[in-house]
C-alpha cells in the first residue's frame, strides 16, 4: 500500500475513535520486526541501571559493550552488522524482562506509518488496514 493511501487509512480511522479504541488491546505477535528495523533504541538513565543491574554487570561495563553514543550526550543500543538489535537473538529479546523504555512503550505509546506494514500485533489489530 503507499504512503498515501495508508495516511488516509489511518487517519480515516482515528478520526472514527478506533485507533485509541483499539490499541489498549494491542497484542504483540512476537515477530521481532520492531528489533530489526532502522533507527535506534535510546536508553534512558533508568534503562542503563535496571539493565546492567540485570546482566550483573557494572554501568560503565555495559555501557562500553552494548551502547554508542547518541547526539554526542546519550545512549543506544549497538547494532549488530544486519541492522538488528544487540539484544534480539533466535528466542527474542534477551532482555525482555528489563527491556527499555522505549521498546516498552511501542507501538502503543508510540509508532510510525511504517509500523502499520511490518507490525504483526498491529495488523492483527486492524486488519482493514493490511487487507484494503
Ligand atoms: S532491546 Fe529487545 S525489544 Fe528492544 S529492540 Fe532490542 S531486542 Fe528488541
Ligand atoms: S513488530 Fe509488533 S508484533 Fe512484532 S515483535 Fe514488535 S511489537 Fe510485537
Amino acid at each position: 500500500m503507499a504512503d498515501n493511501d495508508l495516511l488516509h487509512k489511518i487517519d480515516s480511522l482515528q478520526k472514527q475513535g478506533e485507533i485509541e479504541k483499539r490499541l489498549p488491546m494491542f497484542e504483540c505477535g512476537r515477530c521481532a520486526e520492531c528489533c530489526k528495523r532502522p533507527g535506534h533504541v535510546q536508553i534512558s538513565e533508568d534503562d542503563l541501571y535496571r539493565i546492567s543491574g540485570s546482566l550483573n554487570m557494572e554501568v560503565r561495563e555495559f555501557s562500553e559493550k552494548y551502547c554508542d553514543i547518541f547526539n554526542r550526550h546519550s545512549l543506544m543500543l549497538k547494532k549488530k552488522p544486519d541492522d538488528s538489535c544487540v539484544f534480539l537473538n533466535r528466542g527474542g529479546c534477551d532482555i525482555h524482562h528489563v527491556k527499555p523504555l522505549q521498546c516498552k512503550g511501542f507501538p502503543v505509546r508510540w509508532r510510525t506509518l511504517n509500523s502499520f506494514k511490518y507490525c504483526q500485533g498491529l495488523k492483527d489489530l486492524f486488519p482493514e488496514i493490511d487487507n484494503s
